[in-house]
């Protein structure tokens, strides 16, 4: 059985799923939203629920393999790329993945330069283990697929970099993970707001 108490962790993971669904982040049932339990065992969203209304049978529980321990439905296709990230990042204890129509115009314009440069924001302090406006993120953008194996095995290289928090998927979205949901979100939500402003300056050819 999935715990089913006012704080179980799947609903710290609804909350953010609602808010992201509210900003018009997950479009259509996209986007999908874990987190690392105890025993490397990991709650993730089932696949092609309404990510504004997620309840306690929209999670199921699944072992580093993705293998269903608990709960009903199918994970989310992509649960692979949560497992790369919990497998590579043992800082990770959330993963969340959104399709802003931000990320995703991003993830376009700048998929023939395999990363976005973010420098000169106040708000990369936002990012863990960044603590001055002066320092350089480098966001991965890597192609899609529909093969998660061969999504993983292109961002695989830039999960060892000494701070990374997110990754592009061309077309697709971003996903970010941090210690706990709440700091996933923070990355989440800073790398979005940091994109656009790189849309914004293209925009205007600065
Ligand atoms: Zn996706």
């Amino acid at each position: 059985m999935i715990n089913n108490s006012p704080d179980a962790p799947w609903a710290a993971l609804a909350a953010l799923a609602r808010r992201f669904a509210e900003r018009g982040w997950t479009p259509a049932t996209a986007g999908n939203f874990s987190l690392r339990l105890e025993g490397e065992r990991f709650l993730v969203t089932a696949s092609g629920r309404d990510k504004g209304r997620l309840g306690e049978g929209d999670f199921l529980i699944v072992d580093r393999d993705g293998r269903i321990l608990a709960g009903s439905g199918r994970p989310s296709a992509e649960t692979a790329l949560h497992l790369q990230v919990y497998r590579l990042r043992p800082e990770a204890g959330a993963v969340l993945h959104t399709h802003s129509p931000t990320q995703t115009v991003a993830s376009r314009l700048f998929a023939g330069e395999g990363e976005i440069r973010l420098a000169g924001y106040e708000l990369l302090k936002a990012i863990s283990g960044i603590d001055t406006h002066t320092a350089e993120l480098f966001l991965p953008v890597v192609a899609n697929s529909q093969d998660m194996e061969e999504i993983a095995a292109r961002v695989e290289p830039s999960l060892s970099a000494p701070v990374c928090v997110g990754y592009l998927i061309e077309g697709h979205g971003l996903y970010a993970w941090g210690r706990d949901p709440e700091e996933a979100a923070r990355h989440l939500e800073a790398l979005d707001f940091l994109i656009q402003c790189e849309l914004d300056l293209r925009r205007l050819h600065r």
